[in-house]
C-alpha cells in the first residue's frame, strides 16, 4: 500500500534545540579484524525451498552449464548454493578493509529534532570509496572472475552507482569494464561517469549503438530514456558476442544478495555493543541487495532464535514491486535473455518514470527478497519522491549527512515510525541502512528545494 505523502512539518522540528549529550556515544565502530569471515546464505534456512530459476526459451530449470555463458563457474556455484556461510575469501577481506567494518551511527540528533522516544541506528555504506554498499559485491565479483581467467566485465548502471562500484573492483583486480548506463542518468548524472572513466572504464549511454538491441530502441523511440532493464540487455549481448567478457549484475541474484551480508553481520556485533535489539530493521529496496544486506542476518535470527523483529523494505512508490508487483516467473532484463526467475515484478517491459532515485528504476525484486516477503517474515512501504526528499533534508539538517535519494526511501519510513513511538509513548529502536551518500546527487536536491519534483 502505498503511504499517504503526510508532512514532517520540518518548521515544527527541534533542529535548533542544544544538545546537552556531549559525551554520549554515538559512534559504534568495529576494529579492521573483526571484518567478518563469512556471508550469510539465507537460502540455507528458508522454511520453504525457492522456486528454481528457468531457461527463458525451454522453461526448463537452468543448467549450471547454461547460466556460465555469462557467469564464471565459481559464482555460478554460488549463486545455487544453499549452504548457510560461504567462506570470504582473503584478497576479498584484504579490499573490504580499505572502508570495513562501516561503522554505525546513532542518529541523537534526528531523534531530537522529531522529539521522539524511539532510538534510531543506521549502519553507514556511504563510507566505501564510491559512496555506496555496492562494492561489496563488485569486490568478490571481479576476483572470482579474475581467478575463473575473465579478461574483461561487461555490466549495466542505472543511476551510476553499480558502475562506479565495478569500475574501481576491476582496476583492482587488473580486468578491463565496459559499462551501458541508462541514458537518463547518462545525461543527468555525469559526475559518476567521470567516476566510471577516473578509474578506467568505458561508459556507453544505454541505449547505444554498440549493440543490435540498442540499435533496435534508438530507431523505435531516439529519445529512449533507457532503462535498467535495457541496459542489462546490452551487457548481455556484449558478453555472448565476445569470449573472454563476462557480466555482472550489481543487484538481484542470490550471490549479490549473499556478498552484501557483511552489512547485517557487522551490524548485529554493533548493536550488541551499543547494548540495544532492535524492533524494526529498514532498508531501502530498489533490485534488493542492500536491504537484504542488512536484512538477511537479523532474519536468521528471527528464524533460528525466535526473535520477534519487524522488517521493513521501503520502495518508490512510482516502482511498487512490492507492495503492487505480482508474484510469478519473469526475466530480469527487457529483451528476455536472462533466466526466469520467481520473483514480485511489474512486467520485464515496465518503463519506471524518471524518478530522482535512479537506483530504484527496476521492475523485479531480488527472488531471495521476494521469497522471503511471500512467506511473511518481511513488511513493504512505498513513498512517493516528495515525502522522500523531505526525510532526506531533515536528516542532513540534524546529521550532517546528506543521504542518498534511494536511502532516503529508508529515512522516510524510519522517521514515520519514530513519529509512531512518540504518538504512542512507547520507546522503539530502530535500525536501518544508509546504503549511501548523496553528494553526487545534488541536482536532485535542487529540484526538491526548487519545488520541481513531481509524484
Ligand atoms: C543501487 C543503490 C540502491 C538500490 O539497489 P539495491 O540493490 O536495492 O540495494 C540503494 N541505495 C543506493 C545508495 C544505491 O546505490
Amino acid at each position: 500500500m502505498t503511504r499517504p505523502n503526510g508532512s514532517i512539518r520540518l518548521a515544527e522540528t527541534n533542529l535548533n534545540r542544544s544538545n546537552g549529550y556531549a559525551i554520549m556515544q554515538t559512534r559504534f565502530t568495529l576494529p579492521q579484524s573483526s571484518i567478518p569471515t563469512h556471508w550469510y546464505n539465507l537460502a540455507a534456512d528458508f522454511p520453504e525451498p525457492m522456486d528454481i530459476p528457468l531457461h527463458p526459451g525451454t522453461r526448463q530449470p537452468i543448467t549450471p552449464a547454461e547460466m556460465s555463458a555469462v557467469f564464471p563457474e565459481n559464482l555460478v556455484a554460488q549463486e545455487m548454493s544453499t549452504e548457510r556461510y560461504i567462506e570470504i575469501p582473503e584478497e576479498v577481506r584484504d579490499v573490504y578493509a580499505l572502508w570495513r567494518p562501516t561503522p554505525l551511527l546513532r542518529a541523537v540528533r534526528l531523534e531530537k529534532a522529531l522529539n521522539t522516544p524511539a532510538h534510531i541506528y543506521y549502519k553507514y555504506e556511504g563510507s566505501s570509496p564510491v559512496g555506496s554498499h555496492k562494492p561489496n559485491t563488485a569486490v568478490p565479483q571481479a576476483y572470482y572472475n579474475k581467478v575463473a581467467g575473465t579478461a574483461r566485465l561487461a555490466t549495466e548502471t542505472g543511476a551510476g552507482q553499480w558502475g562506479c562500484s565495478l569500475a574501481l573492483a576491476c582496476q583492482l583486480f587488473g580486468l578491463e569494464c565496459k559499462v551501458w548506463m541508462v541514458r537518463v542518468s547518462f545525461n543527468q548524472k555525469p559526475y559518476r561517469r567521470l567516476l566510471m572513466q577516473t578509474y578506467g572504464s568505458t561508459v556507453y549511454a544505454s541505449p547505444s549503438d554498440q549493440t543490435e538491441f540498442g540499435r533496435k530502441q534508438l530507431a523505435e523511440n531516439p529519445n529512449c530514456p533507457g532503462s535498467l532493464g535495457i541496459a542489462i540487455s546490452e551487457a548481455i549481448e556484449n558478453t555472448v558476442t565476445n569470449p573472454g567478457t563476462k557480466y555482472a549484475l550489481g543487484s538481484v541474484l542470490n550471490h549479490v544478495c549473499l556478498h552484501q551480508t557483511v552489512i547485517g553481520e557487522e551490524c548485529i556485533k554493533q548493536m550488541e555493543e551499543a547494548g540495544e535489539e532492535p524492533d524494526v530493521v529498514v532498508g531501502c529496496a530498489g533490485g534488493g541487495s542492500n536491504f537484504a544486506g542488512i536484512a538477511f542476518p537479523f532474519i536468521r535470527k528471527k528464524l533460528c532464535e525466535g526473535k520477534a523483529y519487524r522488517i521493513l523494505a521501503v520502495e518508490p512508490s512510482s516502482c511498487p514491486t512490492l507492495t503492487e508487483g505480482e508474484l510469478r516467473y519473469d526475466t530480469g532484463d527487457t529483451a528476455g535473455m536472462t533466466p526466469l526467475m520467481k520473483m514480485y515484478t511489474l512486467g520485464r517491459d515496465f518503463m519506471p518514470p524518471s524518478i530522482h532515485a535512479g537506483g530504484l528504476r527496476y521492475h523485479g525484486m531480488a527472488p531471495t527478497v521476494s521469497h522471503a516477503y511471500k512467506l511473511g517474515l518481511l513488511e513493504a512501504a512505498a513513498y512517493p519522491q516528495n515525502a522522500v526528499f523531505e526525510a532526506a533534508v531533515l536528516f542532513a539538517r540534524s546529521e550532517g549527512l546528506v543521504p542518498a535519494p534511494e536511502s532516503s526511501h529508508a529515512i522516510r519510513a524510519v522517521i514515520d515510525e519514530a513519529i509512531q513511538a512518540r504518538e504512542e509513548g512507547r520507546k522503539k529502536v530502530i535500525v536501518f541502512n544508509l546504503s549511501g551518500h548523496g553528494l553526487l546527487d545534488l541536482a536532485s536536491y535542487d529540484a526538491y528545494l526548487n519545488g520541481q519534483l513531481r509524484d
